[in-house]
């Protein structure tokens, strides 16, 4: 059986987790832990202890004894309060055992103090899932704890019914904001933020440390704060349209077929199922029958999408289905405030929603009786957390699945190149979709060469004349269109053309990126700010000029182009409002937008009708970032991007402007091809030994002492040589890409190897041993989404 499994290897039991990726748990490394018993061993509730998993400790467990008085209700998964160094504690309860199992005899056990919630959170799968996860990953388990428990629902901190609120009481002038601004510059930004809200907003969504500035406004007379009931169901209030099942097209029935095999097969046997099917080809309405059959047979589904952008349109097809049924929909994402999130959470604890839908933290939902995860566009690389524990939910999704007997469903239009080996290994299954519903023709790709556009040297550099012909139809006709350009801001640099000094950030190495509407150079790494220079700093020529196109400039080009048509920019810089993104996308759906410029925020899963134009602006941003899954990420961009052109009636028209119109990504996008592009890329891949034929582990080691980071990794390279060298490809250390960040400089090194699990318990192990100075950050990314 393991070795069907996955991009991730199984392999059981769990082990222990091991040490954290980072150095400061690395290097607290503590005696040998006493084993688990079986959960299932009958326990002598008066000689009873648990085993607790302590909060935020780095991984510290002790046992405790169990008082008489809440024996009956301690079970593994119970968050309990304990006594620690005279000050109470939580932990969760992850063993339970005898006094002997917990070494009593030499010493007393302290008892533990009382539960934190009236049943256990953690289920028993969820538990075994976060062993896997500290383990594969190189994670403390403490912090996969913390993933699988989100905020909301640990401590007693959960029971908020209202929510704090700020508005603004009176609305001062401009010169009255700037005198706030010369004492207390805190204040006078959220004022202004306020004031650009004009709504009441929840004071969490200023951050850390706004409640005190947001207190002296108060005082001053500007600002009114008051407790409010929050909306506990963040989508209650919207309309959802009650559907029922379809009939299934020729084309989906053997796909479907595939999908029951797996729904239907006896506990554990189904392998995963890899749903690859164009844009527009259904793969939605087979999960949603997928899902019935599951909910009918009393089990509960998880599916899982990429971005919270995703989420409103996708919810609403979830719940118009199952709006008949008694089960509710759950839904997670990172936009809820604390009390929602407890609620969605406790929904699906207590069995009342059998449904849920979610990012990436919601592969941890608390089902205890799973019969099917979808993982929607699984090639997503939102999938993969970036901060520690490194995981990527959609191979989570495969394990936790393997390790609770369910299906899993993996759909995409560009399934990632891993997914697609498995499928060609027979470690997965594929159910295929190759034609749009009612045979909706794919829409028709055009590139433009931009190289020649720019020697006929006629009009903005990021309009050529064919998509400018384009949009005058669009406009004529009443339709719309998508303008795609992944980069925001104004300008990505300023240059000076005499010397070719190019403003940086100072903390960073990258350029700053110019945003007019701050009037700032912005570092998109850190976020340092400053005011652009008139002239070169360096030679003194005022010619110093902006170059580069992100979305704010394309947005005023495009609006002096078409001073009449309607025109909206969607990119994390105009949505920063909780509702924005959804009120800018129902406005576009109402037809009251002609175009939309956006960043990869419109890239995805978006359903409009009226859309017959979607331009990508630069395809080659994606292309030169170097890492060897950049090909394959240009690719799925694009094909996901013109996945947004035709999908109603109306035909649909892709224009592509780039200066590589010849690259294999762009070529093969053009004619849909994803096999001949895997085909093509997987020879590259064999080739240079990358991912999905070998599993990559990318050590890096930061720190603001340059010669010290280079140092260390050195001494962890010349350390990892002998043991790694027989079983895996071990790099040079070497500065990363990104070789500065936010003050820290970056060192790196690449492993390559068959078993990313072996890889990364030999790294843990040399951690271990090695002397990690203090100010050195260790940070290990198995199967990183990049490298570099
Ligand atoms: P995908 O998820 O592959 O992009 P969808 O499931 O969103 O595709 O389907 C595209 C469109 O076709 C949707 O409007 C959907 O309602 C419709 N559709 C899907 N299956 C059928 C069917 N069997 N009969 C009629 N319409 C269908
Ligand atoms: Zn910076």
């Amino acid at each position: 059986m393991d070795e069907l499994f996955p991009n991730a290897e199984i392999e059981r039991p769990p082990p222990r987790a091991g040490n954290g990726g980072d150095t400061a748990a690395a290097k607290k490394k503590k005696r040998e832990k006493p084993n688990r018993p079986g959960e299932s061993t009958p326990v002598d509730l008066e000689a009873a202890a648990a085993q607790i998993l302590i909060d935020d400790s780095s991984d510290l467990e002790l046992w405790y004894g169990i008082p008489k008085a809440v024996a009956s209700s301690v079970a593994v998964g119970s968050r309990v309060y304990v006594p620690l160094r005279n000050k109470r504690a939580v932990g969760t309860v992850i063993g339970i055992g005898t006094r002997a199992d917990a070494g009593e005899g030499d010493f007393q056990l302290k008892p533990l103090g009382g539960l934190v919630d009236d049943a256990p959170v953690f289920t028993k799968g969820l538990l075994k899932l976060a062993d896997w996860v500290a383990d594969y990953y190189c994670a403390n388990r403490d912090a996969v704890m913390r993933s699988v428990l989100p905020a909301a629902v640990r401590g007693d901190r959960h029971s908020a019914q209202s929510q704090l609120f700020a508005s603004i009481a009176q609305k001062p002038k401009n010169e009255e904001i700037d005198t706030i601004a010369r004492r207390a510059p805190r204040q006078a930004s959220i004022l202004r933020e306020l004031i650009e809200y004009g709504e009441p907003v929840p004071v969490t969504q200023f951050g850390a440390g706004a409640t005190k500035p947001l207190r002296g406004l108060e005082e001053k007379g500007w600002v009114k704060l008051e407790d409010k009931a929050i909306n506990r169901d963040p989508t209650a209030d919207e309309e959802f349209v009650a559907t029922s099942a379809l009939k299934l097209t020729a084309t989906q029935e053997p796909a479907m077929e595939v999908i029951r095999d797996a729904i239907r097969a006896p506990d554990g046997e189904a392998k995963p199922v890899l749903l690859y099917g164009v844009t527009g080809s259904g793969k939605t309405e087979l999960y949603l029958q997928a899902i019935e059959e599951v909910v009918e047979k009393g089990k509960s589904a998880l599916v899982m999408v990429p971005e919270i952008a995703l989420t409103p349109q996708t919810v609403h097809r979830f719940k118009g289905r199952f709006a008949e049924c008694d089960t509710e929909v759950a839904v997670l994402h990172s936009h809820l405030s604390q009390g929602e999130r407890f609620d969605e959470w406790r929904k699906i604890r207590d069995g009342r929603a059998r449904i849920a839908v979610g990012p990436r933290s919601a592969v941890f939902a608390p089902f205890e009786n799973l019969g099917l995860i979808v993982v929607d566009e699984e090639h997503e690389p939102s999938y993969k957390q970036d901060i520690t524990p490194r995981y990527n939910a959609r191979d989570i999704a495969v394990v936790r699945a393997h390790l609770e007997k369910c299906a899993v469903v993996l759909g995409s239009a560009t399934p990632c190149l891993e997914s697609w080996s498995n499928v060609e290994s027979g470690k997965y299954d594929l159910a295929r979709l190759d034609e749009r519903i009612d045979d909706r023709e794919l829409p028709l790709i055009r590139i433009v060469d931009m190289r020649r556009e720019h020697r006929k040297g006629s009009g903005p550099a990021i309009l050529s004349e064919r998509l400018r012909t384009a949009l005058d139809q669009r406009l004529e006709r009443g339709e719309q269109s998508i303008l795609f350009l992944n980069r925001r801001g104004f300008a990505s640099s300023l240059v000076c053309p005499a010397c070719g000094y190019v403003c940086e950030c100072s903390h960073c190495s990258v350029s700053l990126t110019f945003h007019r509407s701050a009037d700032r150079l912005i570092c998109h790494v850190c976020g340092f700010q400053r005011v652009g220079p008139r002239k070169c700093p360096e030679c003194g020529d005022p010619a110093i000029r902006l170059a580069g196109y992100g979305t704010e400039r394309a947005e005023e080009i495009f609006k002096s182009v078409y001073p009449d048509a309607r025109i909206a920019r969607v990119d994390a810089d105009t949505m920063k409002r909780k509702n924005q993104l959804r009120e800018t996308l129902d406005a576009f759906k109402r037809q009251k937008i002609d175009m939309l410029i956006g960043t990869q925020m419109i890239a995805k899963g978006l359903h409009f009708p009226n859309v017959t134009l979607v331009g990508i602006l630069n395809a080659d941003i994606s292309l030169h970032v170097g890492d060897f899954r950049s090909g394959e990420r240009t690719f799925q961009l694009l094909t996901q991007v013109a996945g947004r052109a035709g999908r109603g009636e109306l035909k649909g028209e892709v224009i592509v402007q780039t200066h590589t119109p010849q690259s294999p990504a762009i070529q093969f996008s053009r004619h849909h091809d994803f096999l001949g592009f895997s085909e093509q890329e997987l020879l590259f891949r064999k080739q240079f030994d990358y991912p999905p034929f070998l599993h990559a582990v990318q050590i890096m080691c930061r720190s603001s002492n340059e010669r010290l980071a280079e140092f260390t990794l050195e001494s962890l390279h010349k350390r990892l040589v002998p043991r790694l060298g027989e079983i895996a490809i071990v790099g040079e250390p070497a500065p990363a890409t990104l070789a500065k960040a936010a003050g820290q400089f970056r060192f790196q090194l690449l492993l390559r190897g068959n078993s990313a699990r072996t890889m990364g318990r030999v790294v843990r192990e040399v951690l271990r041993e090695m002397n990690v100075p203090e100010d050195v950050t260790i940070t290990i990314d198995v199967d990183p989404m990049t490298i570099g």
